[in-house]
This record gives structure tokens, C-alpha cells and sequence, in this order.
């Protein structure tokens, strides 16, 4: 777990554009964006995805829902925007440290691919 690439940005081992970070959490843009606002919210605690969490994370999981409504007012997409989560590798999941995907800044469709 400790050698994912989202531990190494939290550990500030390897670069990214952080755009917030306290004690529970790191948000930095996605290298390769798939929407004009896409950044993605991740624990610093080293759940491998979200079919993982346990009672213990349920504080963590508010708390990141409250970051990601703030910086959607920062990155100004709180009138419409998605939050994605993928978990395992068949729902697309690529990063096995848990994220959420912040999306906004065109219309999006639905259902999803
Ligand atoms: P997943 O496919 O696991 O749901 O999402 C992983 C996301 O991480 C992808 O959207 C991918 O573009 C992004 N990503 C992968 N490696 C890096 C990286 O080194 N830096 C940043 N900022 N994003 C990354």
C-alpha cells in the first residue's frame, strides 16, 4: 500500500498540484483530467479502496465530503458537479489507495461508461 503512487504524493515524494491538505486528507488535480475541474480527494490513511472501509472510517468518509462541497466552492463547480468513486479494478479502479474524483465544469451525461 505504502508504495502507491497517491502515498507518494502524500508523503511529498513525488509532485502534484496539491489545492488543499490538512491532517486527514491531501486534494490535488488528476494528471490527466478528464473534465475542465478534476482533482481527487484522498485520506492520508491507506484504504485500498472503498469496499475496504470499516465502521473506524465513517468520520473520515463525512469529513471528506464536507472538504470536497468547500473546494468545490473554491474551484467554483458547487452549482453542478460529480463525485466518482472506483472501486476494483472491474469498476475501473487503477490507484489502489482510496480517492474520490471531483468532476465539474461542463454538463456531464448519464449512465456513465
Ligand atoms: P482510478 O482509475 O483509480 O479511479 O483513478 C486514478 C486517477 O489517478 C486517474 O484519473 C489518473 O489520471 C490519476 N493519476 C494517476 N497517477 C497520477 C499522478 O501521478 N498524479 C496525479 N495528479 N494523478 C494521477
Amino acid at each position: 500500500m505504502s508504495d502507491n503512487i497517491f502515498a507518494k504524493i502524500i508523503n511529498k515524494e513525488i509532485p502534484a498540484d496539491i489545492i488543499y491538505e490538512d491532517d486527514q486528507c491531501v486534494a490535488f488535480r488528476d494528471v490527466n483530467p478528464q473534465a475542465p475541474v478534476h482533482f481527487l480527494v484522498v485520506p492520508r490513511k491507506p484504504i485500498a479502496k472503498l469496499q475496504d472501509l470499516t465502521a473506524e472510517e465513517e468520520g473520515l468518509i463525512g469529513h471528506l465530503h464536507g472538504v470536497i462541497t468547500r473546494l468545490a466552492e473554491q474551484e467554483k463547480i458547487a452549482e453542478g458537479y460529480r463525485v466518482v468513486v472506483n472501486s476494483g479494478s472491474s469498476a475501473g479502479q487503477s490507484v489502489f489507495h482510496l480517492h474520490f474524483h471531483v468532476l465539474g465544469g461542463r454538463p456531464m451525461r448519464w449512465p456513465p461508461g
